[in-house]
């Protein structure tokens, strides 16, 4: 066993303070991963909080985890000391069901160990984050980062960048589609760079007037505020990736889908959203949802990320204005992800 160094909350009214824990030591197909930078993932302020009811305490949290390799087991074959490793939102799953052979270990019929606030596969040891010192993880579970990287923005690419590119692939977005990005944080922005990369028509659909500039600067064709949509916006889109983490008003977007397109809902808001049949019957098109992606589509994401050169705008801070940045991601203000400094643990 090691001690790791981390912040965690113990319940949900209790701010991020330093913790102690340990990790198990390698085994033969493990690796330990001196985590260097986290990114923070409006989920974290979710689930600290308890809003979604399944929580577990202590928690430490993070799930945009990238570091350098200090150990391996001896069976493991894809990485080495010292090469750069990331760590999303799972650790390990039952890898035996027919989904994780369909690669797609996010939805596990059996148990999905996820990153934080959840069991290894024994169901009773709990998983802690990537606001913490260092990880030891399978290396089926651990991705590949290409060196020469700022790492800092690599690191949000492991869960914002996935939980965009996921839906991105799978409704097949290529040369001249037209995509609309609801919320611009850290998913969205993602998602504009992703989808403009795929040779999309992207236009950010935001609440803040002040991202305006940024969206062009982002890759995004067009932008336009929530709050004053027009009848230019009605059936224009192919696809609507909807990020956003609080209440809001489902059928206003769908109006925006096109004939036969598709709205896909990532943005987790604790309470539930209405839609009224109408919104869909009228144009017949799709509502559907999507969770991260599979441990091969996140290796795919990175490999297409260093290719085309997509990075996170990143805020890097230090691990004790964790509590601060939580209370500005409340308020849409992050341009467009925090990232912890580990070093500053
Ligand atoms: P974030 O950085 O805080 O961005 C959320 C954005 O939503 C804000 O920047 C804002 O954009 C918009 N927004 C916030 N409150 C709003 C409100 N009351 N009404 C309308 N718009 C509002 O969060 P994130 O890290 O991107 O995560 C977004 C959501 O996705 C969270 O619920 C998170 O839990 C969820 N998530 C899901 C997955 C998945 O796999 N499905 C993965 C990661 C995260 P504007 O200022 O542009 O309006
Ligand atoms: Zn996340
Ligand atoms: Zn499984």
């Amino acid at each position: 066993m090691s001690e790791a160094k981390a912040y965690a909350v113990q319940s949900a009214t209790s701010p991020l303070a330093p913790f102690k824990f340990t990790r198990r030591e390698p085994g033969e197909n493990d690796i330990r991963i001196d985590i260097t930078h986290c990114g923070i993932c409006h989920t974290d302020i979710h689930q600290t909080r308890n809003e979604w009811g399944f929580s577990t305490y202590p928690m430490v949290p993070g799930h945009e985890i990238v570091g350098r390799v200090s150990a391996v087991g001896k069976k493991v074959k894809k990485f080495k000391a010292g090469d750069i490793a990331g760590v999303g939102c799972m650790v390990d799953s039952c890898r035996k069901c027919a989904t994780c052979k369909k690669g797609l270990e996010q939805h596990c019929e059996v148990h999905t160990s996820f990153t934080y606030s959840n069991t290894e596969q024994d169901g009773v040891t709990p998983t802690h984050g990537g606001y913490s010192s260092h990880i030891v993880v399978d290396e089926s579970f651990a991705l590949k980062v290409a060196p020469d990287q700022p790492l800092e923005r690599v690191a949000p690419l492991l869960c914002a960048g996935i939980t965009m590119y996921s839906p991105l692939k799978r409704w097949k977005v290529g040369s001249g589609d037209r995509v609309g990005i609801l919320g611009l944080g850290g998913l969205g922005h993602a998602g504009v760079k992703l989808a403009a990369a795929m040779g999309a028509e992207v236009t950010v659909l935001s609440g803040s007037k002040s991202k305006q500039a940024d969206a062009k600067r982002l890759g995004a064709h067009d932008f336009a505020l929530t709050s004053e949509a027009g009848p230019a916006l009605l059936g224009r889109f192919d696809l609507i990736i909807d990020t956003v983490s609080a209440d809001h008003d489902v059928n206003a977007a769908l109006g925006w889908v096109k004939t036969g397109g598709t709205m896909v809902i990532v943005g987790a808001p604790p309470k539930p959203v209405p839609v009224n049949a109408f919104s869909l019957i009228g144009g017949r098109k799709n509502l559907s949802g999507s969770v991260i992606g599979g441990i091969a589509e996140t290796q795919e994401m990175l490999d297409f990320c260093a290719k085309h050169k997509v990075l996170a705008d990143v805020e890097v801070i230090a691990m004790k204005d964790v509590n601060a940045a939580y209370e500005r991601m409340l308020k849409s203000d992050v341009r467009y992800r925090f990232t912890i400094d580990m070093k500053t643990l």
